[in-house]
């Protein structure tokens, strides 16, 4: 079983389905299948441009990760990824990347990277990857999609057992409880192995560029289950979120810096050579972010603004950047003519479920990927574009070690009269929608101001008090009232935070996009 559909999801399930005997469950609480962070992506995923190597990848990657990646990750990410994308995303899903009049890939350039290496198709890959990879799904015969249907919980001994003496084994996950979100009803979910691919948790944060599904699910389910979590400080925030009513996170691509387009305050000031002066706009993430926040806090601004239309003529903009242009123009900014008005806001999750080069999880059979996952690549901050690429290559890893494992495994699967069935005896209250709107808001807010961009130990020790008390309020909300998906995520939502929370205020160094004001930076960060 696979928890869900994005790049990650998907490359698992196609890797196994290509031995016919298996039989493969993919489980997305979207209805639509292609909903997931994978659909938004607009950049690009990393491929390996003309005059680079993975070595050249390689160095970037340990570059923009402050220290902190894991060389052995970051090489398997650098030497498998770009023949992958042909395998996988070219050949199985069908895509086409953008490419110049002669056929040739048309490479981008984006913040950190040395080289144009980036593949993308117009500013929507995103789109195009879930349409081709959701298709490619459907022609394999034995994957089957359960869309609408939200995991609760992980099946796992000794936890879910009926015998006592599994207290005596290793935890080792056999499924999930599944909520079927048409007939309101909790099923189990018997597997031989289960893979988490339910992506990020940006939702936890008031601005962030990720959609409703991102609450941190996966995260939460594996940390209840006792499954390591590793980096949780770490969360990247984008610099250029669009800041105008109505298209609040929307994301103005890093693309749009790497074709030349220019930061300035909003009385026309550039500004990112105060604070990079050697990369300037296309400084790394954090950096990025940082200034605009420092520019924001200092001059008391709103937003910043984000320059391409003096950079680039009007036809080459809408040409390149149609997706961003049709947006900003429904929301009244005409980005071939006005500069766009930008903040930071939470965007990807480089922590996670601590997983092996395998993407195997502490916990024997239960597996992570894609976002979800820390398998170390992106160490204190993600080059940009890698995270694509990253979810490519573990999920296809993860198939492989599945299928390698399954062959060897000897022990007997675990039937249902072992697992006990979903309890909801007593329960008739429905949850109250205002109450999960209300608490998500304040759970939003907390880690907005005291566990975002610029964290101190009194910040974050007020948000790890009012997050618990939260914590205490709503376990007693999902333990009284019938399931829903608002509840299950609420649920989830304050566990993660809590995570966050905590690893930031044990973590007193500034590193990477883990920047803590009272304490002294890595050597080399530049101090903002
Ligand atoms: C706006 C935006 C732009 C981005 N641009 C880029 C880019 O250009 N290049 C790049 O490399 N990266 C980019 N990223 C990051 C990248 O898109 C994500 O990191 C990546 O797509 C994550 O893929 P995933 O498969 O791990 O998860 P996702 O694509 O988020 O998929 C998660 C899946 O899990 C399901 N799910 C979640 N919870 C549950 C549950 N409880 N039960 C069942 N199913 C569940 C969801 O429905 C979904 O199917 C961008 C992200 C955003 C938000």
């Amino acid at each position: 079983m696979i928890i869900g559909c994005g790049i990650a999801g998907a490359t698992t399930a196609l890797r196994l389905a290509r031995n016919p005997g298996r039989q493969i469950t993919v489980v997305t609480r979207a209805r639509d299948a292609q909903e997931s962070s994978t659909r938004y992506a607009q950049g690009g995923i990393v491929g390996r441009g003309a005059d680079d190597n993975s070595e050249m990848l390689l160095a970037d990657i340990i570059a923009a990760g402050a220290g902190l990646s894991s060389p052995h990750a970051a090489r398997i990410l650098a030497e498998e990824g770009p023949l992958l994308l042909h395998e996988v995303l070219e050949e199985t899903a069908r895509i086409t990347f953008d490419q110049d009049t002669k056929g040739q890939p048309l490479f981008t350039r984006e913040a950190a990277h040395s080289r144009r290496r980036i593949l993308h198709v117009g500013d929507a890959t995103g789109n195009a990857i879930m349409k081709g990879l959701i298709a490619a799904l459907h022609r394999c015969p034995n994957i089957t999609i359960e869309s609408h249907t939200t995991a609760v919980d992980l099946i796992t001994f000794p936890h879910h057992s009926r015998d006592p003496l599994d207290n005596y084994q290793a935890i080792t996950c056999h499924g999930a409880y599944l909520f079927d979100r048409n007939e309101r009803t909790v099923h189990r979910c018997l597997a031989a192995a289960t893979v988490l691919a339910t992506g990020g948790l940006g939702r936890i944060y008031r601005n962030t560029t990720n959609p409703a599904g991102a609450r941190g699910d996966g995260i939460a389910m594996a940390n209840r289950a006792g499954a390591r979590i590793a980096n949780a400080e770490y969360i990247q925030f984008h610099p250029t979120a669009l800041a105008v009513p109505g298209a609040e996170g929307f994301l103005i691509s890093e693309a749009v810096r790497g074709e030349g387009g220019i930061l300035i305050t909003p009385d026309g000031r550039p500004f990112m050579s105060e604070y990079s002066p050697v990369w300037k706009d296309l400084a790394p993430r954090d950096v990025v972010a940082r200034a605009i926040h420092h520019e924001m806090e200092r001059n008391s601004y709103s937003y910043v603004l984000l320059d391409i239309a003096s950079r680039m003529s009007a036809v080459a903009i809408s040409e390149r950047f149609p997706n961003i242009y049709n947006q900003c123009l429904n929301v009244g900014v005409d980005i071939t003519s006005d500069p766009i008005p930008v903040v930071p806001a939470a965007h990807y999750f480089c922590g996670g479920v601590l997983v092996d080069e395998w993407g195997l999880s502490s916990i024997e059979n239960l597996y992570a990927v894609g976002e979800i996952s820390c398998t170390g690549v992106h160490g204190a901050n993600r080059l940009a574009s890698t995270s694509l690429l990253e979810g490519l290559v573990w999920g296809n890893r993860a198939g492989q070690h599945i299928e390698r494992s399954l062959d060897q495994r000897t022990r007997s699967r675990t039937g249902f009269e072992n697992v006990p069935p979903w309890d909801e005896s007593g329960l008739v209250a429905d949850a109250d929608p205002a109450l999960i709107q209300g608490d998500m808001q304040t759970i939003q807010n907390i880690m907005w101001h005291y566990v975002g961009l610029v964290r101190s130990a009194e910040r974050l020790s007020r948000a790890i008090r009012e997050l618990r008390h939260l914590w205490n309020e709503i376990e007693t909300f999902y333990r009284t009232t019938k399931l829903d998906d608002g509840l299950i995520g609420l649920r989830n939502a304050v566990e993660v935070a809590l995570i966050v929370a905590q690893a930031a205020l044990h973590n007193r160094q500034s590193r990477g996009c883990h920047y803590r004001q009272d304490s002294v930076t890595a050597e080399g960060d530049r101090l903002i």
